[in-house]
């Protein structure tokens, strides 16, 4: 699989690295606005100097300087919580799950394999990758992304498995990662355009370690009810035609693309495999 993996390389959205740099930029430029703001009168309009509006303006600027540590404290204070409140993994811990993640972070050159946990989920269907401290990295995933689900949703898990530690890979949960767009992210549609476009880049390593995991995707479209009834190849095909103006601004502000269009975007670039009937069982005409 590593070589296969390997000729797919780099797996990154090609948008996804020059959007960074300019948020990079930006993130400086905002921070030095902040420092001045603090340090100097020469941004405070000559009018509203000495006013509480100077002391109110540099407030704002402090408040939002905190931002950095506060990154700090709530990547420890997250991942203290989830050791208390997620099982973690393990050879004998459900070792089907633990394997899959030790052998996708060895194919994607991520060393040490980040820890796995397995969290209740609350009827959500939630992964996500992080860090605490510098280096240690780990993914949590959501019980309802595949308990219960036809065959255990297998390929699917492993999709969204591959697509979490794809984040680890690309450095998206890293602390310098973090704090040099710590301001910037914060910015509204440009935020969540990158986080978008890390959604893709980590699709393509999820789907490259898993061509056949779509329905790890169809489950977050459909439900975890529904999912197994979904017929894969209409679904693709509403992808392919999801497009427009409207749909483009209803994208802006939201952290992750349409999952329907996610689903299409990995079909065109030939990392999923064919789309399938995930349950030929169920066609619609034989659903009363
Ligand atoms: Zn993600």
């Amino acid at each position: 699989m590593a070589d296969l993996v390997a000729r797919k390389l780099p797996l990154r959205h090609p948008a996804e690295n020059p959007t960074f740099i300019l948020m990079v930029v930006l993130n400086f430029v905002i921070l030095g606005v902040l420092i001045d703001f603090l340090s100097s009168i020469a941004l405070i309009p000559p009018a509203l100097r000495g006013t509480n509006w100077e002391a109110a303006w540099r407030a704002v600027a402090g408040a939002i300087i905190a931002v950095a540590p506060a990154i700090l404290i709530v990547r420890q204070v997250q991942r203290a919580s989830i050791r208390g409140t997620a099982v973690r993994l393990s050879r004998t811990q459900f070792p089907d799950l633990y394997a899959s993640m030790d052998d996708f972070a060895a194919t994607l050159g991520v060393k040490p394999a980040p820890a796995l946990y397995l969290s209740n989920g609350n009827g959500t269907l939630n992964a996500f990758a992080a860090q605490s401290g510098w280096t240690s990295n780990y993914v949590v995933l959501s019980n309802e992304l595949f308990a219960n689900l036809r065959n255990d949703n297998r390929e699917g898990t492993r999709f969204i498995l591959g697509h979490e530690i794809g984040h680890i890979r690309l450095h998206h949960v890293a602390l310098w990662y973090s704090l040099v767009l710590c301001y910037s992210q914060l910015i509204p549609v440009l935020g969540p355009t990158l986080s978008r476009l890390r959604e893709y880049s980590c699709d393509r390593n999820g789907a490259a370690l898993e061509s056949k995991g779509e329905l790890g995707l169809v489950l977050l479209t459909a439900g975890r009810y529904a999912a197994d009834n979904v017929q894969a190849a209409e679904l693709v095909d509403q992808g392919r035609h999801l497009g427009g103006f409207w749909v483009g601004i209803s994208q802006l502000p939201r952290s992750h693309p349409w999952t329907v269009r996610r689903i299409w975007r990995l079909h065109q670039l030939g990392l999923f495999g064919p789309a399938h009937v995930l349950n030929e069982a169920h066609h619609p005409q034989e659903i009363a």
